[in-house]
C-alpha cells in the first residue's frame, strides 16, 4: 500500500504544534488551549488541536484539526475542556502509539503539548522516547516512506499539568486546582452556616485519591476542626485525637464542627478512614448531631477562577516558547510554577517525584510523602495544626520568650485581613503570647480621654478570631490614618499596653506606617520593637512583594464582573465594555485582569493613554467588527486603570468609541468600584493569609528577649513579608523603602507584571503599535 501524502515540516524553526487535553478534565484547560493556539499562530507556527485526548491521536483524521485565531474565542471563561478528554487504553500499548505517531506525521505535526495529569504526561514521554523506533517501524511496515519520516526524526513534547488534585510534584499549583478549591470553599462556607445554626457537625468528603492538597487547603481556608489526608494520617489512636480536638473546640464555645476528609484518607496502617466512620464517631462518642456531605463532581469546577486563567495562559505561552527552544538533547520539559515564577522542569523527573510520593505513602513513609509534595505543603500542614489544635504543650514557649503582640489593620479593607489575623491569634495562643487587637487603626489607638490616650485596645480571644477564617473585610476595623498624625499618643499607647511587637496587615498605608515608625525610632524608644507588615490590598501596590492579600479576591470579582458584561455585550451584538479597575497608580489589576478575561486593550497608569493609542484601538475594533466572522457576538472588553488618564476616563473612552463607531458598533462603560473588594476572600487569599500570618509571628518571635537597641540595630526588625519570584521572604523596610518604592505614585518601582502586558496584547490579537505604550509614567 502506497504511503499517504504527508506535508513537509514548516520552514526554519517554525513548528506544527498540536495540543491535547488528557486525563481528568480541569478548569483552565481551555485557557491553556487558547494560549497555545494563539501563541503558536503569533509565533508564525501552525496550530492544531487533538480532540478527545490520546484517543484522537490514535484515531487521527478529523480528530486532529488545524485551528485559527478565532476558533478559541471565548475559551478563557469556559469550564472543563472544550476539545474533550478521554481515557485511552490503546495509547497505553505500543501499537496504539504507533498509530498515533503515524497520524501525527500525516498531519506534519512535530510538536505536541499535553495538558493532563501524571498519567498523561508519562504517556507523552513514552511516545517521545519510542519515537525514533516508531518511525523505523512505520517505514518497515510500509505505512510511511523513509522520505516522509525523515524530517520527523525528533518529536518535541511539552507538558502542562492540568489536574484539580494538585498532585504533581515540582509545581506549586496545577491548572485547575484553585478553581476546585473555590468550589469546595463555597460549599463549606454554605454548610458552616447551617452547622452553626443547629450546632451540628459536618463530615465533608472532598476529592483526592492519592493527594490531600484539596482537603488540606480547604481545611486551612475554612478553619476546619480536623483534616484527614493520605500523606500524613493521624496518630495511631485517631479516634481519640479527633474527639479531643473537637470536644476542646466545643468546650471553648464553638457551635459548629467541620471535619474534612480526602477521598484517599487512611489511618497509619493504610486502613481507609471513611466519612461514615468519622460521622459515627462524632455521633456516638461525642453525641453530636453529625451529617455527612460528599461534594462530588461539583468540585470539577466549572468556569475557571482568575488564578487558573492566568496560570493556564502564562504556562501555555511558555509551552510554545519551550517548543521553539527545544533541541533533541534537551529533556522534555513540564511547565511549572514555583510561588510566582513560571519555570520549566524536566518532565520525567516531575512524574517520577510524583510517583515516589504515592510509593512513600504505600510504604507508610509519611514524612517522605509530605516532603515529596511542593515546598508549601508541609508549611500549610504545620500552619493548619498550629492554628487549630490549641494546647500543644511542646509548642508553649518559656515565660521570658512570650510577648504581647499588637495586631493592627491599616488602609482600605482587603480579602485576607481577617484570616491572617485569625492565624496570628491562634498562633499566639498556641505559643503563649498575648494577642492584642488594636482596633480601628492609629486613630482608634490614639483616641484621647481627659487628655490621656485611651486606645481601642483589647486582648483577642480564640473563639471570636476563629470565626474570621472565611470573613471578608476587617473585623477589628481599618482606616488610612498614619502614626505621623500623633506620634506622641502612638508611643504612649505602645508603652501603656506594653507591646513587645507589632503585626500589621494592610496596604500601602500599612507599609508607610511602619516606615514612619522605623524612622521615628530615634525620637521614640517605644517604637524600638519588631514589626512586620503583611501586604493586603486589592491594588497589589505594596513594595517588597509581588502579591498582596486581597488581590486575588479582587481579580476574581473583576472576572465575574467582566464575564457578566461580556455576556450582555455578546447578546446585544457588536458591543465593547470599557471597565474601570481600581488600583491607584498601580495597574496590576487591569493588566492581570486583562490576561484573565482576554481584554482587547488594557490602559495602565504606568503607560498612560494618548489619542493615538485610542485611535489605533478603535481602528482595530472597527476592523474586527467589519470582518464579522462571528465577532459581532464576541463581546469585547477594555480595561482601564482608574488613574490611567485624567482626561480619558472609562466613561469618556466609551463615548469616544461611540462617536467614532458611527453606529457600526457600540461601547458602554462600567465601574465595579468597591465591588472589587469582594465579600468572602478567595481561597488563595485565605490560605496565603494563614501562611503569612504564621511566618510573620515566627519572625516577630525571633526578637523575643532582645534589648530595644539591639532590635533597632537589626534591619530585619521592621520587615515586609512577600512573594518575590520563586520565594516567600521578609525584606527589611529600609531596603524596600529606598530601593523599590515610588513614594509619589505609591507603588513598587519594579512591577514584575509589566513584563506580562505584551502577552495580554498578543493573545487578544491587539495589533502592535510602534509608539503605543511601553514607557512608565
Ligand atoms: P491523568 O493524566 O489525569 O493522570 P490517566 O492516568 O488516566 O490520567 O491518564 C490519561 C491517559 O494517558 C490514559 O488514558 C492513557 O491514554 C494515557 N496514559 C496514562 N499512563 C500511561 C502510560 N504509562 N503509558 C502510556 N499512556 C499512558
Amino acid at each position: 500500500m502506497a504511503p499517504t501524502e504527508a506535508p513537509p515540516p514548516l520552514e526554519g524553526k517554525k513548528r506544527r504544534i498540536a495540543i491535547l487535553t488528557s486525563g481528568g478534565d480541569a478548569p483552565g484547560m481551555n485557557g491553556a488551549v487558547r494560549a497555545v493556539v494563539r501563541q503558536s499562530i503569533a509565533s508564525g507556527c501552525e496550530s492544531y488541536v487533538v480532540y478527545e485526548g490520546y484517543e484522537g491521536l490514535v484515531q487521527g483524521g478529523d480528530m486532529i484539526k488545524e485551528m485559527q485565531w478565532d476558533d478559541v474565542r471565548g475559551y478563557l471563561s469556559e469550564g472543563g475542556t472544550l476539545i474533550g478528554t478521554a481515557r485511552c487504553l490503546s495509547f497505553r500499548e505500543r501499537p496504539g502509539r504507533l498509530q498515533a505517531a503515524k497520524n501525527m506525521v500525516l498531519k506534519g505535526i512535530d510538536a505536541l503539548v499535553i495538558c493532563g495529569g501524571d498519567g498523561s504526561l508519562t504517556g507523552a514521554d513514552t511516545l517521545r522516547a519510542e519515537w525514533p523506533g516508531l518511525m523505523d517501524e512505520l517505514v518497515q511496515k510500509n505505512e510511511l516512506s523513509a522520505d516522509q519520516v525523515k524530517p520527523f526524526r525528533h518529536l518535541n513534547i511539552v507538558g502542562l499539568v492540568g489536574s484539580i488534585d494538585n498532585d504533581m510534584s515540582s509545581t506549586d499549583a496545577t491548572i485547575g486546582c484553585y478553581t476546585s478549591l473555590h468550589r469546595i470553599c463555597e460549599a463549606v462556607d454554605a454548610i458552616e452556616a447551617t452547622a452553626y445554626s443547629h450546632q451540628r457537625a459536618f463530615v465533608i468528603k472532598v476529592m483526592g485519591r492519592h493527594c490531600g492538597w484539596l482537603a488540606l487547603m480547604a481545611s486551612v481556608a475554612t478553619g476546619a476542626d480536623f483534616c484527614l489526608i493520605p500523606e500524613m494520617p493521624p496518630k495511631e489512636d485517631w479516634k481519640t485525637e479527633i474527639c479531643d480536638i473537637v470536644s476542646k473546640h466545643r468546650k471553648m464555645g464553638k457551635r459548629k464542627t467541620i471535619v474534612i476528609v480526602a477521598e484517599g484518607a487512611h489511618d497509619c496502617h493504610l486502613e481507609p478512614i471513611s466519612v461514615s466512620a468519622v460521622d459515627k464517631l462524632l455521633k456516638e462518642k461525642l453525641g453530636l448531631d453529625s451529617k455527612v456531605t460528599e461534594l462530588g463532581h461539583v468540585q470539577r469546577g466549572g468556569s475557571a477562577c482568575a488564578y487558573d486563567r492566568m496560570l493556564s495562559t502564562l504556562q501555555g505561552v511558555e509551552a510554545v516558547q519551550a517548543v521553539l527552544d527545544a533541541t533533541p538533547d534537551i529533556p522534555s520539559p513540564v511547565i511549572a510554577i514555583v510561588e510566582n515564577k513560571i519555570v520549566r522542569k524536566p518532565l520525567l523527573e516531575a512524574v517520577k517525584l510524583t510517583q515516589d510520593v504515592t510509593k512513600a505513602i504505600e510504604a507508610k513513609k509519611f514524612e517522605e510523602a509530605v516532603e515529596g509534595r511542593d515546598a508549601e505543603f508541609r508549611e500549610y500542614m504545620n500552619a493548619f495544626n498550629i492554628t487549630t489544635s490549641l494546647e500543644q504543650p511542646d509548642l508553649i514557649l518559656p515565660t521570658e520568650k512570650r510577648m504581647r503582640i499588637g495586631i493592627m489593620h491599616v488602609g482600605a479593607p482587603a480579602g485576607g485581613m481577617n484570616p491572617a489575623t485569625r492565624a496570628a491569634v491562634a498562633y499566639c495562643l498556641a505559643r503563649g503570647h498575648t494577642p492584642i487587637g488594636l482596633y480601628n487603626g492609629f486613630t482608634g489607638l490614639c483616641r484621647h480621654h481627659d487628655d490621656k490616650p485611651l486606645g481601642s485596645v483589647r486582648e483577642l480571644k480564640w473563639l471570636e478570631a476563629d470565626s474570621w477564617a472565611s470573613l471578608g473585610g476587617s473585623d477589628i476595623g481599618t482606616n488610612r490614618h498614619l502614626p505621623s498624625e500623633d506620634y506622641e499618643a502612638t508611643a504612649a499607647c505602645f508603652e501603656k499596653y506594653k507591646l513587645d511587637a507589632l503585626f500589621f496587615v494592610g496596604g500601602f498605608e500599612a507599609f508607610h506606617a511602619v516606615s514612619q515608625l522605623r524612622v521615628a525610632r530615634k525620637d521614640y524608644p517605644a517604637f524600638k520593637i519588631p514589626m512586620t507588615v503583611i501586604p493586603a490590598t486589592v491594588s497589589n501596590n505594596v513594595p517588597g512583594t509581588e502579591y498582596s492579600l486581597g488581590s486575588d479576591t479582587a481579580l476574581n470579582q473583576l472576572i465575574n464582573f467582566s464575564d457578566t458584561c461580556r455576556q450582555s455585550s455578546s447578546s446585544s451584538r457588536r458591543c465593547v465594555f470599557v471597565i474601570e479597575t481600581q488600583g491607584g497608580h498601580c495597574s496590576y489589576m487591569a493588566t492581570i485582569g486583562g490576561l484573565a478575561v482576554g481584554a482587547v486593550a488594557v490602559y495602565t497608569a504606568e503607560e498612560g493613554i494618548d489619542i493615538k493609542t485610542l485611535a489605533h484601538d478603535i481602528d482595530s475594533l472597527r476592523k474586527t467588527f467589519a470582518e464579522d466572522r462571528g465577532q459581532a457576538r464576541a463581546g469585547k472588553t477594555i480595561l482601564v486603570n482608574e488613574k490611567a488618564s485624567e482626561i480619558y476616563t472609562a466613561e469618556r473612552i466609551a463615548k469616544i468609541i461611540n462617536a467614532e463607531a458611527k453606529d457600526r458598533f457600540e461601547a458602554k462603560s462600567a465601574i465595579p468600584g468597591h465591588f472589587l473588594q469582594g465579600t468572602a476572600p478567595s481561597p488563595m487569599d485565605r490560605v496565603r493569609a494563614v501562611r503569612f500570618g504564621v511566618r510573620s509571628l515566627q519572625h516577630l518571635e525571633s526578637f523575643a528577649g532582645k534589648s530595644k537597641d539591639d532590635i533597632a540595630a537589626d534591619p530585619m526588625s521592621t520587615a515586609v513579608i512577600g512573594i518575590i519570584g520563586a520565594k516567600v521572604q521578609f525584606t527589611p523596610m529600609e531596603k524596600v523603602e529606598t530601593e523599590d518604592t515610588d513614594w509619589k505614585k505609591r507603588r513598587p518601582i519594579n512591577e514584575f507584571w509589566m513584563a506580562l502586558k505584551p502577552i495580554v496584547d498578543t493573545l487578544s490579537g491587539r495589533p502592535p503599535m510602534e509608539s503605543a505604550g511601553g514607557k512608565k509614567s
